[in-house]
């Protein structure tokens, strides 16, 4: 109240008090005019009063407070006003929550709000299209029983949204979806879908094309390395001027050789997304013979190379790529130890499931090229790996075999220290004991 109304409020009391004192006055009643006038004033206040609430009660959206002067004539043109500013502001909320609903709806992602529990709050065309949500039954459904595909709703329980997921769409055809989700605000969740059949056709195309490319080189390198060993184990009938040409062709078509292979596995590896076998791969044997392999490879270059296995430990998978993955660390710690390294492979289990590390005392390795480290020809120093013989495949191929087995491929390493690499699987694919 300011202070002009306060001012005419008491204007108005001492009138009326004056008033009742001059009747006073002229009855002789002081007593009964003064309640008198504060009966009529009282009676006033109580008909304002009312007519407030019933106009706060009924009164349409744009209809003007009724009349009224002094204090009441204020305090109904201010709740008029106050009214009329919520409702140009909720009419500007409105706005802005139409064009974000329409432009979310002109998008050709889908977009999906879900709420904690992960069941469906709201969602826009494209879901519709892209994964055939139906408004507006499939409201406060859980979107795992809309989305059923079980690496949808292993993914979607793990809560571990860093990587996008790409999965075939549940609507059929050859459509290819990725599922993006950011949880916010009271870990609710908002999930992005995008078609990305195009990007991955092109992706199979290189994918194709790679693995067609390998396989046709194989025969002419074949032929090439037949006749190098042919012509090495006469060597008696060669110049000598030419023995040493041929030995370093037949160690580059080698070479050449393992390159094809690995990129041929790899191409195997990518063709589908699990291993076509799954049986129950006993470890503690694998890593007998990975090792017993490793000592050989070292050779002279003795190094200690020590085994401590759980027994009985088997997980579910494919025993050859699981040898490919294992023994692709166990020999890089092998090629990048120095002579007499120690080599230590420790496989065991958790609550977090089963891990093998490869743990080397090596040269180790820069915090800089970790996150690189299983992309494909990724050398930390090419003049190092270039007399190693090795393909720059090894860890991608390890990479790739983890993902097909519910697992993930952790790197430890600092220079000069050496380096540490553990498979992590997850309890899903423990096999039962023997
Ligand atoms: P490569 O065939 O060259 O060994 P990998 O994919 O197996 O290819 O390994 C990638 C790179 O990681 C290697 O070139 C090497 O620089 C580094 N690396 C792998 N394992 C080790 C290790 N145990 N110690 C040091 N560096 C390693």
């Amino acid at each position: 109240m300011n202070r002009n109304s306060r001012s005419a409020v008491v204007r108005r009391l001492l009138l009326l008090v004056s008033g009742c004192l001059l009747l006073g006055l002229i009855t002789g009643e002081y007593a009964w005019a003064l309640v008198i006038g504060l009966a009529v004033h009282l009676g006033w206040t109580l008909r304002q009063s009312l007519r407030l609430h019933r106009w706060l009660q009924d009164h349409q959206p744009d209809e003007a407070p009724p009349d009224a002067y002094g204090l009441w004539g204020e305090v109904f043109d201010s709740i008029y006003h106050l009214q009329r500013r919520n409702e140009r502001a909720r009419g500007r909320l409105q706005a802005v929550i139409d064009r974000v609903q329409e432009s979310t709806a002109a998008l050709r992602d889908a977009v999906i709000m879900l709420d904690s529990q992960g069941n469906l709050e709201w969602w826009n065309q494209a879901a519709e299209t892209l994964l055939g949500l139906k408004t507006p039954q499939d409201s406060g459904q859980a979107i795992t029983n809309l989305v059923r595909d079980p690496r949808f709703v292993e993914y979607f329980e793990r809560s571990q949204y860093q990587e996008p997921l790409e999965l075939p769409s549940p609507m059929g055809g050859n459509r290819r979806l990725q599922f993006n989700i950011t949880q916010y605000g009271n870990s609710e969740h908002l999930m992005l879908v995008r078609d990305i059949t195009r990007l991955h056709q092109l992706e199979q195309m290189r994918k194709d094309f790679v693995a067609n490319v390998s396989h046709e080189l194989r025969t002419p390198l074949t032929v090439i390395t037949g006749y190098l060993e042919t012509l090495l184990d006469n060597v008696e009938s060669v110049n000598p001027r030419w023995l040493r040409p041929l030995q370093q062709m037949q160690q580059q078509g080698g070479r050449m050789q393992s390159l094809l292979n690995d990129l041929l596995l790899l191409a195997k590896l990518e063709a589908t997304d699990y291993p076509s076998d799954n049986q129950p791969v006993a470890l503690e044997p694998l890593l007998q013979a990975i090792v017993a392999d490793a000592q050989v490879l070292s050779g002279s270059h003795a190094h200690n190379l020590s085994l401590e296995a759980e027994p009985g430990l088997r997980i579910k998978g494919s025993e050859s790529e699981l040898r490919s993955a294992l023994s692709n660390l166990v020999f890089n710690a092998v090629k990048y130890t120095p002579d007499d390294g120690d080599i230590h492979i420790r496989c065991w289990s958790d609550g977090e499931g089963v891990h093998v590390s490869v743990r080397d005392n090596g040269p180790g390795i820069e915090a800089r090229h970790l996150p690189r480290l299983t992309e494909r020809f990724y050398r930390v120093d090419s003049s190092r790996a270039s007399h190693t013989g090795g393909t720059g495949l090894g860890l991608a191929i390890a990479k790739h075999v983890l993902m097909r087995h519910r697992g993930h491929l952790q790197v430890q390493s600092r220079p000069g220290h050496g380096s540490t690499f553990i498979c992590h699987f997850a309890p899903a694919q423990i096999a039962r004991r023997a």
